[in-house]
């Protein structure tokens, strides 16, 4: 099944495309017709549902904000006041599950702390929603295998905050990826920024599953995997602390390299202490670059051929309407629960390579 053309697909400019992708077997609710938008609510009134998605649910075409999950009471009537959100559509941690009787609410983005993607994942999908989940989707594989099941279980879909998937420098990267007629020989993918608070959640390794890696890493995985097109096939790792007050639970940056079948390599980079926003990609006689690269805006890109000149989206907002619309018409997503778990497997390979001093197979 092919993605109906809409009006949001035109935000993403000329000469960018989303991927068409087929139709999943065994989904077969909810179908919607004609310009029923679904209706989503936001677990966790953090910085990133305050500041980035709750925004972006007011320019999206087939979804929109209609209801919230929180555990601090205190945030309700602002969120209600801005968003003109109903009573009913209001829950906390501990009522949630009465979500399953709430027809107004399709889908449940969780923008929880990362250890608590798991849980909320999976009370979702038993409440019948399909799902929306933050990067890291779980911190270990068999979180991600479990919140897989559970929601195939419930016939409901699960996809996972890739924003990137969607944003036209990417898409560039991919469509570099599949012009490449010798194929992509190097990618350097480095991803960093300084970290403040040092109570933050973030910093415990209870909550985060791991430091920069597991919050910033992973986009370097991803854009690895994806310039490449291939699964990396082992993983060389080595760690670095500067403070090791701040960073006693978690890691603060750490260096990896990945082997690709055929021999195509990556060297990566993640940091909470030194920043790093770089994609590098390479063919025997071609190269692309974006720097920065993983911003929410303003990415920059040039090939051996010159400077990219694509248009700025809001990448939350297209990811959202992309998920929406696979869920409208029963389609395929790259950015699938299975996505996120591939991510996981290597993070745990990049860990185990760390203690062991090895290199390590995913
Ligand atoms: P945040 O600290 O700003 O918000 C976390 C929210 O969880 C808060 O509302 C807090 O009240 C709530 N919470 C519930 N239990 C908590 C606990 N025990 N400790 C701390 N907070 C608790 O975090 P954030 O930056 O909004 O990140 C939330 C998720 O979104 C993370 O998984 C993060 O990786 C992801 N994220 C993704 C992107 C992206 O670009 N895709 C960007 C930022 C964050």
């Amino acid at each position: 099944m092919k993605y109906t053309r809409r009006k949001f697909i035109t935000t993403l400019g000329a000469g960018s495309a989303l991927l068409m992708l087929p139709s999943v077997p065994g989904f077969s609710k909810p179908v919607f017709s004609g310009d029923k938008k679904l209706g989503v609510a936001l677990v966790g009134l953090g910085n990133y549902a305050t500041n980035q998605l709750a925004p972006a649910l007011q320019e999206t075409s087939l979804c929109y904000l209609n209801g919230i999950v929180t555990g601090t009471p205190t945030k309700i009537d602002k969120w209600k006041q801005q968003y003109n959100i109903p009573d009913k559509n209001i829950y906390n941690y501990e009522n949630f599950d009465n979500i399953a009787d709430n027809e107004s609410i399709d889908v449940v983005y969780v923008v929880l702390p990362n250890s608590m993607h798991h849980e909320f994942v999976i009370r979702a999908a038993k409440a019948g929603k399909h799902v929306f989940c933050e990067k890291p989707m779980g911190l270990t594989s068999k979180e991600c295998e479990e919140m897989i099941a559970a929601c195939n279980n419930a016939a409901v879909r699960l996809f996972v905050g890739y924003r990137l998937h969607t944003e036209p420098h990417h898409l560039a990267a991919m469509k570099f990826r599949d012009e490449g007629k010798t194929g992509i020989m190097y990618v350097q993918s480095e991803f960093g920024f300084k970290i403040g608070d040092p109570t933050q959640w973030r910093l415990k390794k209870a909550l985060a599953g791991g430091g920069s890696m597991m919050d910033l890493g992973i986009y370097a995985i991803q854009a690895a995997r994806y310039s490449i097109g291939k699964e990396p096939v082992s993983v060389t790792a080595q760690e670095y602390k500067t403070d090791y007050e701040k960073f006693v639970e978690v890691d603060e940056t750490v260096t990896w390299q990945m082997e690709f079948p055929g021999g195509h390599v990556s060297n990566s980079y993640t940091s909470y202490t030194t920043p790093a926003n770089h994609l590098y990609i390479s063919t025997e006689r071609r190269w692309f670059n974006l720097i920065p690269a993983f911003n929410y805006n303003r990415i920059q890109g040039s090939t051996n051929r010159g400077q990219l000149d694509l248009p700025e989206v809001n990448q939350q907002a297209v990811q959202m309407d992309t998920f929406s619309q696979c869920i409208l018409d029963n389609a395929e997503s790259d950015a699938s629960g299975e996505e996120g778990l591939k991510d996981l497997k290597v993070i745990e390979a990049v860990y185990k390579s760390i203690q062991s001093g090895t290199k390590v197979k995913v």
